[in-house]
């Protein structure tokens, strides 16, 4: 560990964490050692959270307080994950229609968020200081398990506009404080993608951390035009947000001479599991409980692969219990060479979306045409799809009253054309449904010119 980083680490971090009320160093002890517990202690431990967290939610939420008098329950009614099944789920219609029932009227710390992700209904929700201090600890811990620590220098490629907005004055002292530097990967020409490789060239950063098919794209960039990128010290690529793909993972190792590790989760539901050196996807357990269900809400068993449903219980201020994330995935029994008792989820299969191409070659993520769309109020749903460099279809499902009027229809195709050349035709029309992926995964992007 370098002198800076121990500094970091050690001092600033904390430093920084308890002028922002954040619990992160605590929270981040006790999760180091926790890591290694027998499973009965774990799991004794994981159910006292649980009956305290349900406890606190029934006295301070009014949208708990309700359904639990509804459902004729009281909080010792819920003693371990098992009960969780006697309540509802949350899903991001119930969020929307119930957001300021859900929220403790006595919280001081909620701050407003939205989903940043592929999926294509925005989702507004509140992170309390608690919630976001769960969430720094636990992505602290997953990189010490790569040796990579607070205070190692980091290159981010981040594509939302959000994101990059919120790239203000104290979140810039604090990335040059921390050594993190963020990669606008929201659209890149080849010109673009080289100025990177040459930024990570320059910066030599002990790990990368972002969308897996933007590091995909640098290093097949890199290789191209015969760049080495292998001796960088670059310890690990942390990939997140998106399904890591078999060739994307090979392809980031073998250029950047690394290994990848797989993060699965989000700012919704929290950091949720995490890729140790041995290969495994280790659940954030002391602070998650994961259910597995089939389509139609029933819990699925060990290894059997259905919809992922998450409780988070640092969430007391704005809880997300039994939150449907959309995502397919199965828990595992198995125990990991690495020791650590945290069990395994497998088999994640992730929001998926593509890069489209723009008429000039400017490859860009699915996320540029995403933003357009989400901004529009009366828009309920929406599928992009790239049928060729010249064509793209955008198909909509509008909310109750609304109809697609001319400007809307005229605002869409111009934003469109914008990003991807004024020569694209631009197919705007209404539809019904918009059915699932045969993997049950809903896909807002499709290109047919870039997975072809
Ligand atoms: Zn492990």
């Amino acid at each position: 560990m370098s002198f800076y980083t121990k500094l970091v680490s050690g001092l600033m971090f904390p430093l920084h964490e308890k002028l922002k009320k954040h619990n992160t160093v605590a929270i981040k002890q006790s999760l180091e050692a926790s890591q290694w517990w027998p499973r009965d202690k774990l799991i004794a431990q994981r159910n006292l959270r649980l009956q305290r967290f349900i406890q606190k939610v029934c006295e301070h939420i009014p949208y708990y307080r309700d359904t639990f008098a509804q459902l004729g329950l009281t909080p010792a009614d819920i003693q371990s994950p098992a009960d969780l099944t006697n309540l509802p789920f949350l899903d991001k219609q119930t969020i929307k229609d119930n957001f300021e029932q859900l929220k403790d009227p006595l919280a001081t710390s909620l701050a407003r968020f939205n989903t940043g992700g592929s999926s294509g209904e925005p989702l507004v929700f509140m992170l309390s200081n608690e919630r976001v201090s769960h969430d720094v600890a636990e992505k602290w811990r997953a990189t010490r398990w790569w040796n990579v620590d607070i205070g190692d220098k980091e290159i981010v490629a981040w594509g939302s506009p959000i994101e990059l907005g919120a790239q203000d004055k104290v979140r810039l002292l604090r990335d040059k404080l921390f050594r993190s530097t963020l990669i606008p990967a929201f659209d890149m020409n080849e010109e673009k993608i080289l100025a990177f490789i040459e930024h990570i060239r320059a910066t030599r950063p002990a790990m990368l951390f972002g969308y897996p098919s933007v590091f995909d794209l640098i290093a097949k960039t890199a290789n191209q035009h015969g760049i080495d990128m292998k001796n960088l010290g670059i310890k690990v690529a942390f990939v997140t947000s998106e399904r890591l793909y078999p060739y994307q993972r090979e392809n980031i190792q073998t250029t950047f001479g690394c290994p990848v590790a797989n993060g699965y989760g989000g700012r919704d539901a929290g950091f949720i599991a995490h890729e140790c050196p041995s290969g495994n996807m280790h659940l954030s357990f002391e602070d998650l409980i994961v259910e597995i269900i089939d389509p139609n809400g029933n819990p699925l068993p060990v290894g059997e692969k259905g919809e992922i449903v998450v409780t988070h219980m640092a969430t007391s201020e704005f809880p997300f219990i039994r939150y449907r994330t959309g995502d397919i995935g199965a828990l595992s029994d198995k125990q990991c060479d690495c020791g650590r008792t945290l069990p395994i989820l497998e088999s994640i299969e992730g929001r998926s979306t593509d890069f489209v191409i723009g008429a000039d070659g400017t490859i860009m993520h699915g996320l540029s045409l995403i933003y357009i769309l989400r901004d529009i109020q009366d828009i309920k749903t929406f599928k992009i799809i790239q049928h060729s460099v010249e064509e793209t279809e955008v198909q909509l499902i509008l909310k109750n009253a609304a109809d697609l009027h001319d400007d809307m229809r005229h605002a869409i195709i111009a934003k469109f054309q914008q990003r991807l050349g004024e020569q694209v035709s631009i197919n705007v029309h209404c539809v019904k449904d918009i059915p699932a992926e045969k993997s049950g995964k809903y896909r807002y992007v499709i290109s047919k010119v870039t997975s072809a």
